[in-house]
Parts: C-alpha cells; sequence; structure tokens
C-alpha cells in the first residue's frame, strides 16, 4: 500500500475524512503530537491501528472529539470536574479518563471500561474529525517504542507503506503527548505528565492530583508504565548535576572516543559550547524556556539517530513546571543514569 502525503488543505481534509470513513488509516497533526487516527466504530480500522504501530494489545488507544458535547456519546457518569477540567483547558493538551459508555468497542479501550478522551487545539485536526463525522480513536503516529513524530516526515520515517494517508499540519506546537488525568475512581490521579501541569489542575480541581505510582502486580493504566518508551536507536546516558562536571565528565569521555562524531550530547543553548565539538552536540533549547525545551525533545532525539549517534550523553533537563513532562520522556528512553 502506498502512502499518500498531503499538506492540509480543504480537498485533502475531505479526501482524508472519506479515507477514515471508509475504514482506513490517517495520519494527522494535532498540537502534542501526530496522531494515527481510525473511525472509533470500525473495530476493524481500529486494529489496523494496532498491526501499523506494532502496538500491544493491552495498550489503549485516546478518542479525538471535536467538541466538548461529544462526551456524553463516548463517556458515562462524567463527574463534574471533568466538565470543569474540559471548560479550561479545552481544546488542548489534556486527556481526561472516564468510565466508557457502551458505544465505544472495546478494541479501543483495550478491554477497560474506561475511555481516554481528548478534545484537540490542532484546527485540522478538529476539521478532519468533523468531516469524519464520528469521534477519530489516535495513539501517537510511530512504530510502538520508538521516539512520537512531531512533524509529518518523522511519520513517513516509521510508517510509510503501512497506512493510508499522512496529512502534514507541520510542526507540533507543544511537541509532547497529552497529560492524561484519570477521573474514573475516587482520587483522581495523572497518568502521564505533559505540558498542562499538576499546578494547572489544582487551579481548577481545587487540589493537586497525585501522579499514578503502579502497584506491582497492577497491569498498566498509561504508556511508559510497563513498555520501554519514546526512546531513539541509540542509547541515553542522563548526567545529574552542575552543568560544567557533566561537560568535563563527557569532554574526558569524548577525547578518549576512536569516533568521536558517533557520540550525541544533548545540551542546551547555555551549556553547547562547553563540550568537544568533535562529537555531535545539539541543543533543546534554553534552560529558560521549558516549552521550547518540550517542542524540541523528539526532534532532536530523532537527529541524533539520523547523525549516526550510537550513544547519547543527556545533560538532565530543567524540571520546572512543563519541563518535568520533558524530563518524564527522557527519564522513559534512558539506559543509564550518572550522578555526579
Ligand atoms: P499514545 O498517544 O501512543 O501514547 O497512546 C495513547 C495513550 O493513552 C495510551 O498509551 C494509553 O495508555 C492512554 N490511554 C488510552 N485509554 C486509556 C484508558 N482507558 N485508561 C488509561 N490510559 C489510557
Ligand atoms: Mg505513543
Amino acid at each position: 500500500m502506498r502512502t499518500i502525503i498531503k499538506r492540509v488543505s480543504e480537498e485533502s481534509l475531505l479526501c482524508a475524512a472519506e479515507i477514515l470513513r471508509a475504514g482506513g488509516l490517517v495520519a494527522f497533526p494535532t498540537e502534542t503530537v501526530y496522531g494515527l487516527g481510525a473511525n472509533f466504530l470500525l473495530e476493524r480500522a481500529c486494529a489496523g491501528i494496532f498491526a501499523a504501530k506494532g502496538r500491544p494489545a493491552d495498550n489503549p488507544l485516546i478518542l479525538h472529539i471535536s467538541s466538548a458535547d461529544e462526551l456524553p456519546r463516548v463517556a458515562e457518569k462524567i463527574p463534574r470536574a471533568a466538565f470543569d477540567l474540559a471548560e479550561a483547558f479545552w481544546p488542548g493538551p489534556l486527556t481526561l479518563v472516564l468510565k466508557k459508555s457502551s458505544l465505544v468497542p472495546d478494541i479501543v479501550t483495550a478491554g477497560r471500561d474506561t475511555v481516554a478522551v481528548r478534545l484537540p487545539a490542532n484546527a485540522a485536526a478538529r476539521n478532519l474529525i468533523d468531516l469524519t463525522g464520528a469521534p477519530v480513536a489516535a495513539p501517537s503516529a510511530n512504530r510502538s517504542t520508538t521516539v512520537s513524530p512531531t512533524c509529518a516526515e518523522h511519520v513517513r520515517e516509521d510508517l510509510d507503506g503501512l497506512i493510508d494517508m499522512i496529512l502534514d499540519g507541520g510542526a507540533c506546537l507543544a511537541g509532547l503527548e497529552s497529560t492524561i488525568i484519570d477521573l474514573s475512581g475516587d482520587s483522581f490521579e495523572i497518568l502521564r505528565p505533559g505540558v498542562i501541569t499538576p499546578e494547572d489542575l489544582a487551579r481548577v480541581l481545587g487540589a493537586k492530583p497525585r501522579l499514578h505510582a503502579p502497584g506491582k502486580d497492577e497491569p498498566p493504566r498509561a504508556p511508559g508504565m510497563k513498555y520501554k518508551h519514546y526512546a531513539p536507536k541509540a542509547e541515553i546516558v542522563v548526567f545529574f548535576g552542575q552543568a560544567h562536571k557533566t561537560a568535563e565528565r563527557v569532554n574526558g569521555i569524548i577525547a578518549a572516543s576512536a569516533d568521536p562524531s558517533r557520540i550525541g550530547v544533548l545540551a542546551t543553548n547555555e551549556t553547547a559550547e562547553m563540550y568537544d565539538g568533535r562529537a555531535l552536540v545539539l541543543s533543546v533549547g534554553s534552560r529558560g524556556d521549558v516549552l521550547e525545551i518540550c517542542r524540541n525533545l523528539f526532534r532532536v532525539l530523532r537527529l541524533f539517530d539520523e547523525r549516526g549517534a550510537g550513544v547519547i550523553y543527556a545533560e538532565a533537563l530543567p524540571e520546572r513546571a512543563a519541563g518535568r513532562a520533558a524530563m518524564n520522556r527522557l527519564m522513559k528512553a534512558a539506559s543509564e543514569v550518572v550522578r555526579l
């Protein structure tokens, strides 16, 4: 199967919606990362998402809706807090986990009695859902365990020939997957951190929801809790410590290497100059702008692979506000941590 790539336009959106209505798979831009969409009512199409991604069947999909009015169609026993959060953060990068309605097929929820729902801010995404006439089930448009795609080219690298169409809407604004909050139980829990922070949520909920920590025998409730996630091909080693100490240690490794060009260094604007330039030194942005770091992280991780880095030495990133979400992804991708 050839994959068509089209810039977002009135015509390409109509074509994409037609494909989704007919049971095909379309990758589309959102403000978080690119999504791989299927009409949520067509079980064969949803099964196609799992096949194209190589995704384990027990990892559920997020439903994307184009208006908050659709929420009662897909969810039941919706608590007041869900409407309050929707009012405050939708359209936007927040996913709500709620009790599912009987309309939602088991394949979407991986057999759970809960459903994850989001109203994306990206206008092309909302138009596509509207034109399809049904919620669109979509995880990130990458092969399972690899780095989520933040532009159409990343989707092509992973899924060319495996899906019907890629809608190219340029680079994603947030660059990290949505914050997921589970409102289906007695206490609210953040299942995945994102650019909407616990403090942002607390302003609406009145109290800060806790971060979910899975118990030993409990099945995973969100990505990264069971499977290796967000990882480029190169091994990642994360360094915690003062900038000059990290640079000194990494420069020592670079100096001792027979092929420094295969060493990647994930740095920031403030520190990039401190590293031996024979290595592949890439900045994820300024330490003063955590949203810029979120936006760039996945793109830079993919760039290391593209340029042939065999290992990536990464600075710990500022763990402030949304920066904690970027650091969460970096740590899930890391195979080693060094504390200086
Ligand atoms: P992805 O964008 O690829 O990370 O896929 C969406 C993520 O949303 C999945 O990996 C799920 O773990 C999460 N998700 C979807 N449905 C549910 C649910 N009912 N409960 C908890 N998490 C969910
Ligand atoms: Mg994913």
